[in-house]
């Protein structure tokens, strides 16, 4: 991998192992997880100026007032969907491609992932950085995704990378039965919520304060 837009050292083994263990510490114990997380190399993912600050547990400006999620909460969500005893998770779905990079995560954990985003020249950006890492079993789409992806679903995970005013009925519909969706619900005060699809209907968790950029209607 150059280095040429890292910054000596960026991608050392050790500022990736540095990640990784503060993960551990904050309670990530989905060692799949994990691997991919150390795989994914999240420096390519935000602008130059930032790569330094990449493997650090922050959120960063990803311009048109967008941000890359903090580590921990990205390794989180997906420690959640993952711990499905009901039904092994395969389709998944996630609403705000951003940079991509959550996108990337997912593709190594799962064989098949769909991601939306509303903003064009960040649906621009993620789909030709992921082609650029070959990471192949992503479809990006630029689309609003609080209407889900009808069309490719039903889903075994959905994951939402901004928050919705309330709990959506139109995507947990997208669910297939065992199939569970991780998000965030609220405006100035947000709550993570995991929601499963039962026999019987849906069951909601509530897991535990986030604070995300907020869920936009349509296109921009
Ligand atoms: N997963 C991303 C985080 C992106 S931040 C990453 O790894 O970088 C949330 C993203 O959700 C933003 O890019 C925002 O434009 C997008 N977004 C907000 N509302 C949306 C909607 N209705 N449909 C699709 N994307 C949306």
């Amino acid at each position: 991998m150059t280095m040429r837009h890292s910054g000596i050292g960026m991608t050392s083994s050790r500022t990736r192992q540095r990640m990784i263990d503060r993960l551990r510490d904050q309670g990530i114990r989905d060692e799949g997880v994990l691997a991919a997380m150390y795989e994914v190399p999240r420096h390519l993912f935000v602008d130059e100026a930032l790569a330094s600050r990449a493997y650090d547990d922050v959120s960063l400006p990803i311009n048109y007032e967008q941000t890359i999620s903090q580590p921990y909460i990205v390794a989180r969500m997906i420690e959640v969907l993952r711990a499905s005893t009901t039904r092994p998770i395969k389709r998944v779905l996630e609403i705000g491609t951003g940079c991509g990079y959550q996108a990337a995560v997912l593709a190594h954990v799962f064989p098949e992932v769909y991601t939306m985003e509303r903003i064009e020249p960040l649906y621009q950006r993620a789909s030709n950085k992921l082609r650029d890492l070959k990471i192949e079993n992503v479809t990006v789409r630029y689309a609003d995704g609080s209407a889900g992806l009808p069309e490719s679903g039903p889903f075994d995970g959905i994951i939402l990378a901004a928050a919705a005013p309330e709990m959506s009925a139109v995507l947990r519909g997208q669910l297939a039965a065992g199939g569970r969706m991780v998000l965030p619900v609220g405006r100035q005060e947000q709550w993570l919520y995991l929601v499963e699809r039962t026999e019987q209907g849906f069951r909601e968790s509530k897991l535990e304060p986030v604070k995300f950029v907020p869920l936009l209607m349509g296109k921009a």
